[in-house]
């Protein structure tokens, strides 16, 4: 693989070519998040520790067959997994769209690679792993670590306390945190009227590993989107019925003709009965066996110390400028990766490049008061749309301009119209073909398109 790329850091402008500040800078969590923050801390010239409390790099990525004591995931006292990957779990993204800008994730020659655009999940893995040899990140990673709080203890300066392997408990000082821990661990499970009643099991897509458990029975699926959509395809083969609960009816999916017989879409559930029956709000009743939920996820940081001035209130980490900096905490502590329904590690790239950028003071942030009125106008700009609070961070549409706003402030180039054209694309495809959109596209010129760009940094 060809030598590290210029990176976006010599793309940025230090107008006055002041010598930048260097920071010792704890950073949460070696997946992706993590890897990358490192990657953008360290060429800026900061010193940086990763704490990762398991023993590889990855997060989401280490698929693990296990799953947790309690399948719903709501016992505060159950045995925990991080990962929320099934066994089958192939990407919803094209790899072209995946990678780090300057460091592609292309296909590569060896044992066990999958060359496959849209391929299973152990080849992200490798390419993470092979992102942290690339760029000496693992080095920079205590392993077995697990953070248990991070508080301010005098202006510009944060104790991290830590768990170490041996169960021993020490601390450090930083002067600055940057939280990566991930935001698909923690399930979010759907309230049903009567559900401590009913006899049938429960479990959320977080402890989803296979569709065998299912085999033969009547399963209720709440939620349909990247989860639901997915394991519902799995569950088609094996379930005796699929009963879909979703709010927006999305039977536009073009399900093949042979299995429509057995899905049927509704309205959200009404009510459970202790009879084992589920009745929807349209009025429909169904004697279901189980009720798996792909509700998503919350956001949870138990190791977080900030006096209640970051919180989270129904799903808005906040108040979060621009969705990473808390303007009274800013620049010492910041969040990188919250945002969902984006592209996520070229995100991450962005995001961490400002957050090294402001830390070494190449990049000015606007002052506090003026990051709380944003941050307002912003809260008042989602209401005022109808967005409920647990989609503040939802981006969809909005992430081709939160990219740029974010390149823009860090010198970096904007997203590239390919990007644009290929994630829209996919999307389209996505919703046309559930079933074979991984394998069976059409976007030719965009991925000669992709692969001309990506030769700047693989020749
Ligand atoms: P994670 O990967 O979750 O990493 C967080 C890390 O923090 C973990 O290693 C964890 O052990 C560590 N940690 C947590 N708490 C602590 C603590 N207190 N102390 C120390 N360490 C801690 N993205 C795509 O681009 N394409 C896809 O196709 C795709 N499919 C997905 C499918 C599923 C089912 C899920 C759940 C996600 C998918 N994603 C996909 C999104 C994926 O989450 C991101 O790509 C990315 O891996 C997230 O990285 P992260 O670093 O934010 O979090």
């Amino acid at each position: 693989h060809p030598p590290p790329q210029p990176s976006a850091m010599q793309h940025s402008s230090n107008s006055q070519s002041q010598p930048l500040t260097s920071r010792r800078v704890a950073v949460i969590g070696a997946g992706a998040g993590g890897l990358v923050s490192a990657r953008e801390l360290g060429r800026e010239g900061h010193s940086v520790v990763v704490f990762e409390r398991s023993s590889q790099i990855g997060g989401t990525w280490v698929y693990l067959p296990e799953i947790e004591s309690d399948p719903l995931g709501v016992d505060p006292n159950r045995t925990r997994i991080h990962s929320s990957l099934y066994k089958s779990l192939r990407t919803n993204l094209p790899r072209e769209l995946m990678g780090v800008r300057d460091y592609p994730f292309v296909p590569r020659e060896g044992e066990g690679r999958d060359p496959r655009r849209f391929p299973s999940h152990p080849e992200v893995l490798k390419y993470l792993e092979d992102f942290a040899n690339e760029f000496g990140i693992c080095k920079l990673v205590r392993f077995g670590t697990e953070v248990v709080s991070a508080g301010l203890v005098e202006v510009g300066k944060w104790r991290v306390r830590f768990r170490c392997e041996s169960g021993d408990v020490d601390d450090e000082i930083f002067d600055a945190v940057v939280v990566c821990v991930g935001n698909y661990s923690q399930p979010r499970v759907a309230e049903i009227p009567g559900i401590d009643e009913w006899p049938g099991e429960q479990i959320h897509s977080h402890n989803y590993r296979d569709p065998e458990p299912f085999r033969g029975k009547v399963v209720i699926l709440i939620g349909f989107s990247s989860s639901g959509t997915d394991i519902s395809q799995e569950l088609l083969v094996v379930a005796k019925e699929i009963h879909i609960a979703c709010r927006s009816a999305k039977t536009g999916f073009l399900l093949a003709e042979s299995v429509i017989s057995k899905v049927s879409f509704h309205p959200m559930i009404k009510s459970v009965r202790k009879d084992g029956t589920v009745v929807f709000e349209d009025g429909c009743v169904v004697s279901a066996d189980v009720i798996l939920h792909c509700t998503g996820y919350k956001y949870h940081f138990p190791f977080l110390e900030t006096n209640g001035i970051v919180t989270v209130d129904d799903n808005r980490v906040g108040p979060l400028y621009k969705h990473v900096f808390p303007p009274a905490l800013a620049p010492g502590l910041s969040f990188v990766g919250l945002p969902f329904k984006v592209v996520p590690l070229p995100m991450f790239e962005l995001q961490s490049n400002w957050v090294a950028g402001v830390l070494s003071k190449r990049i000015a942030l606007p002052s506090k008061e003026e990051m709380l009125a944003d941050v307002k106008a912003f809260y008042a700009d989602l209401e005022a749309n109808g967005k409920p609070k647990h989609r503040t961070h939802e981006m969809s549409d909005c992430m081709v301009e939160y990219f740029n706003w974010l390149a823009a402030t860090c010198g970096c180039p904007a997203y590239e119209e390919w990007r644009k054209g290929m994630y829209d694309y996919t999307h389209v495809n996505k919703r046309a073909n559930l079933g074979s959109y991984r394998d069976d596209w059409h976007d030719d010129e965009l991925i000669r398109q992709a692969y001309e760009e990506f030769r700047k940094y693989t020749t």
